[in-house]
């Protein structure tokens, strides 16, 4: 299962975020028998409106979401690439997630203590984005001086290896993330065994507080992120509230929604959240749905119908003959893989289709 980090300075609410996340939106680990166990590490549910339609006009017994798994990262500090705090350690945490959720503080809030004494999201953007930077470049060097000692010697890989470093190291120098730049399928290959930090897809989540929830991207905060990111990156941005995540499961349902009319907004913010950040893992949801059950399955952005048929079961995608499918909003309107059929609206799909996000899935397969 793939997963993502929240990383962000102490204090900036990223334990709250967690623990709320992953009580509001925990996800039944006995379905998804990949996912890791550990204090830090949650599984949460992708919220997905389709799934309860389809579980509706199937009428099924049981509905099971898309889920992701999320990391608390905690500590990560200036000077952190120097081995400071907890530094190497946490670092080491970041390479191994698959996508990082910067956590930026937009609240104020003299109460809670900010480590470097005042409120400023995009200084603390930047301390992050050094840290980061600084422990890319020390891998970028390990890896040049490995080049130039002759490690790799007749590898016909070496010298654009040894090209795609410099350029590395070139964006780093101008200060900006690995991610943002444009990088041929090649290079991404070879700089993938680096697992360089600033080459994450990275998601920034402003976290305000819940009175300036209404007040959306006008809040200055966050207006300043925007600004900041504008310049650096197409990066995309959530803004949420923590503090609200945590209260919210206290409350009973009917009070919630009135509290967050009594805030002006229709929602929390994390539904936003949990579903960039599925897109921002490169992922993408089909259905299977009967009586049974109702489930959203997870495949990578481009996968072809007989990988989509593995994530179900490995024998599906060996005896795969082919998939019949409609597209969420067709299964919609006519309402059963039956009516759809007599309607002529029933694709059959081979092996060569790339599956959509949405697609409601019956394999045929040989076992
Ligand atoms: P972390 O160090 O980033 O994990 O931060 P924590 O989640 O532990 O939060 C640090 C402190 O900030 C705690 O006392 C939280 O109650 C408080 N806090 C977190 N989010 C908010 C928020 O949105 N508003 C306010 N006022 N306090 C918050």
């Amino acid at each position: 299962m793939l997963r993502a980090g929240i990383v962000g300075l102490p204090n900036v609410g990223k334990s709250t975020l967690f623990n709320a996340l992953t009580k509001s939106h925990k996800a039944e680990t006995a379905n998804y028998p990949f996912c890791t166990i550990a204090p830090n590490v949650g599984v949460v549910e992708v919220p997905d409106p389709r799934l309860g339609r389809l579980a509706e006009l199937s009428r099924s017994r049981r509905v099971i979401p898309a889920a992701i798994e999320l990391v608390d990262i905690a500590g990560l500090v200036a000077g952190a690439s120097q081995g400071e705090g907890l530094g190497n350690q946490f670092l080491a945490h970041i390479r191994e997630v698959d996508a990082i959720i910067h956590l930026v503080r937009c609240f104020t809030g003299p109460e809670v203590h900010h480590v470097a004494g005042s409120v400023d999201p995009v200084r603390d953007i930047e301390v992050i984005h050094t840290e980061l930077a600084l422990a890319d470049l020390a891998t970028l060097d390990r890896q040049r001086e490995k080049k130039q000692r002759g490690n790799g010697h007749g590898d016909p890989r070496t010298p654009v290896l040894q090209g795609c470093i410099e350029k590395a190291r070139a964006i780093l120098d101008r200060g900006m993330p690995l991610f943002s730049e444009r990088w041929t399928q090649e290079e991404k290959a070879l700089l993938r065994a680096f697992q360089l930090l600033t080459m994450k897809p990275t998601l920034y989540a402003c976290n305000v507080a819940e009175e300036a929830l209404c007040q959306g991207a006008k809040n200055p905060l966050v207006e300043a992120v925007v600004r900041f990111l504008e310049d650096r990156s197409d990066s995309a941005l959530v803004i949420l509230s923590s503090q609200l995540e945590a209260e919210l499961p206290t409350l009973l349902p009917e009070e919630r929604e009135s509290y967050l009319q009594v805030l002006g907004v229709s929602e929390s913010g994390v539904t936003s959240l949990i579903q960039a950040t599925y897109r921002l893992l490169g992922l993408r949801t089909f259905f299977t749905s009967g009586e049974k059950e109702t489930r959203a399955w997870t495949i990578r952005a481009g996968d072809r119908a007989p990988q989509a048929a593995g994530v179900i079961h490995s024998d599906f995608e060996r005896g795969f003959i082919a998939a019949e499918c409609a597209s969420f909003g067709e299964m919609e309107r006519l309402g059963s893989f039956a009516r759809l059929r007599e309607a002529g609206r029933l694709r059959v799909e081979g092996k060569d289709y790339v599956v959509e996000d949405g697609d409601v899935i019956e394999f045929r397969f040989n076992v």
